[in-house]
């Protein structure tokens, strides 16, 4: 009985076998992070049971949204395992082509879309999900007449409210995204707009992220099937055929419990929006489901691991300097209320380390104060040569390095366990030496 959890019996079983491999070394690979793949593999599975559960007859695409990681060795995993693509911006398009996405299984969003990536996009037949009216503008001029062979929609906002967390909150009453449903005369410009447009054929919304309540998202949805409910019905056709309902499912960064679980959100979507997975009833109902999660599908199938350099007491507090900060822990170190991570001790072989917890700050390299993974946290007193492990950290933390301090980005290892206990690695994004940073500056001859 060694107390541990399953995941972080596998996470003690993976950093052994890391030190083991030289892939964490005191020495040089000073800081690692590691892709459960078979755990990505079992959450898309859960993903996709959620959804079939529902009575809709019509197959739902789950779009990966890249930007909570867009390794493309992650995105071509994720293909394998079934799922689309959701992009954000012309960087994100170009690893999904890469990682083997077909262009009908990419659905492209972004507030900033610039004509070139339009054209571009409308040219692969890349699904794109039109932003505002000047974006639809663009998109009429691009098709000239033309009947698209991509899917196209409008974003709509709710504007509903946001959560806990403002950066996180896409559907509050100003909120930068979309077209907003409940502003005076929107909904009616925006019915003239489909009426006017029928290759107009789905309606897209993102309820929230993080610190959003299910509810909330669930209720978000509800307003789009309802104005594609409207759509319909007011041009008397069946034009809307498709609601993309966006991702945002918030993580449990607290424990290793996966909650909420896909299968509680797909309950609240069937109570707060029945017609989404109603059965096609004269022009109502009957929708194909696009999702496009990312935080739910990697946070918890990653974790960091980093080698503490020293340890100090000063003014009566422990601290440990890792070598794990703010260059991939971005959000936490900037914002550390809204980000708590977890911290776990290890000893240098990545043995969980045992001992009386002490109250000690979790310190990153940068030079800066307030580069701190944790404050005041209770461990095993940590020493030089431990390792300090960050679990849930798989989605928009070592995935999206900050190049703060020309720190290096850390190598990314997929791993695969065997029914034995046996443990695979193989490679997703090789470390970069510090000695031989890029430098893509112009070299200036200095005479
Ligand atoms: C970021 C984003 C997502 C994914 O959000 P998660 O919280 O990571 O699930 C999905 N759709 C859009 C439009 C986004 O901007």
């Amino acid at each position: 009985m060694t107390g541990l959890t399953p995941a972080a019996e596998r996470r003690e079983r993976i950093l052994r076998e890391a030190v083991r491999q030289g892939l964490l070394s005191p020495q040089r690979d000073l800081l690692a992070a590691f892709v459960d793949l078979d755990g990505v593999a079992a959450t898309v599975e859960s993903l996709r049971r959620a959804f079939a559960s529902a009575p809709s007859s019509p197959p739902v695409l789950h779009a990966f949204a890249a930007k909570a990681n867009s390794l493309v060795p992650v995105l071509a995993e994720l293909r394998d395992l079934g799922m689309g693509c959701e992009v954000a911006t012309a960087g994100e398009l170009a690893r999904a082509l890469a990682a083997g996405f077909a262009p009908e299984r990419i659905v492209f969003d972004s507030p900033a879309k610039t004509e070139a990536e339009l054209r571009r996009a409308l040219d692969l037949g890349v699904t794109v999900n039109a932003d505002n009216y000047q974006e639809l503008a663009r998109i009429d001029r691009a098709l000239g007449g033309r009947v698209p062979v991509s899917r196209i929609g409008v974003r709509v906002n709710s504007q509903l409210g946001g959560g806990a967390i403002a950066a996180m909150s896409t559907a509050t009453s100003t909120s930068k995204f979309g077209v907003p449903l409940a502003d005076p005369g929107s909904r009616r410009e925006l019915l003239r707009a489909y009426r006017d447009r029928p290759w107009l054929t789905w309606v897209h919304t993102h309820a929230g992220s993080q610190g959003c309540p299910l509810d909330l998202m669930a209720r978000g949805v509800a307003q789009a099937v309802e104005f594609a409910e409207e759509v319909n019905a007011s041009l008397g056709r069946r034009q809307v055929v498709g609601v993309d309902i966006g991702g945002g499912l918030p993580v449990n960064f607290a424990d290793d419990e996966t909650t909420p679980s896909y299968a509680t959100y797909v309950e609240q979507l069937r109570a707060h929006a029945p017609a989404l997975f109603a059965e096609l009833s004269g022009i109502s109902g009957g929708y194909e489901i696009v999702t496009e999660f990312g935080r739910s599908v990697l946070a918890k199938n990653g974790f960091t691991a980093a080698y503490v350099e020293y340890t100090k007491n000063v003014g009566g507090r422990s601290i440990a300097v890792t070598h794990a900060g703010v260059q991939v822990a971005t959000r936490t170190v900037f914002n550390p209320d809204a980000w708590p991570l977890r911290i776990e001790a290890y000893d240098g072989g990545g043995t969980v380390k045992r001992g009386g917890p002490v109250r000690q700050d979790i310190a990153g390299p940068a030079c800066f104060a307030g580069d701190l993974l944790a404050r005041d946290r209770a461990l095993p007193l940590l020493e030089p040569g431990d390792i300090v492990a960050v679990p849930d950290t798989g989605a928009y933390y070592f995935s999206t390095p900050f190049h703060y301090n020309s720190l290096p980005e850390p190598a990314v290892h997929g791993v695969r366990t065997s029914g034995d206990g046996g443990v695979a690695f193989e490679l997703l994004r090789p470390a970069q030496d510090p000695w031989d940073v890029p430098v893509h500056e112009p070299v200036l001859t200095v005479r």
